[in-house]
């Protein structure tokens, strides 16, 4: 008997939740932000951080429960564009400190990032500044050697 209640809540659950947003990678992101707030909150003391990490979680159920999925599916695009952005400018950074690590152990060549192809170009050290064509995507800028 209670089985079949239990069973018929989970039935109506499904279908609630298949009208909405649910748990995507943007609820997940406001739900870390929120966690990370109430942590906060615990070491500090300070309510402002209960409040911020309350606002986080409440934000995300909101979503979690929104039925507006089209517009939900909008912002976590925008999100996972703006992630993927930022993903891709720290490898960038990564490659153009490694390159220039490399450019001053290395006696004989320079090494550059192409910003626009990522592509590493070397380049023979002193002959001061240069007009570079990419081999890979021929764009050119000036770099100094
Ligand atoms: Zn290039």
């Amino acid at each position: 008997m209670l089985k079949k209640y239990i069973n018929m809540f989970r039935e109506d659950m499904r279908y609630v939740m298949s009208r909405r947003c649910g748990l995507d990678e943007l609820n997940n992101f406001i739900m870390l932000i929120g966690f990370i707030f109430v942590i906060i909150a615990l070491f500090t003391h300070k309510w402002i951080f209960v409040l911020f990490g309350a606002i986080f979680v409440t934000l995300c159920y909101m979503r979690v429960f929104s039925t507006n999925i089209d517009k939900r599916k909008t912002e976590n695009d925008v999100y996972m564009r703006y992630m993927g952005n930022v993903v891709r400018s720290a490898d960038y950074i990564k490659l153009i400190v490694k390159m220039k690590i490399r450019s001053i152990s290395d006696k004989e060549y320079v090494y550059f990032v192409c910003s626009s192809c990522k592509q590493v170009i070397r380049l023979p050290k002193g002959k001061n500044k240069v007009s570079v064509r990419c081999p890979k995507c021929g764009a050119t800028f000036i770099k100094k050697t």
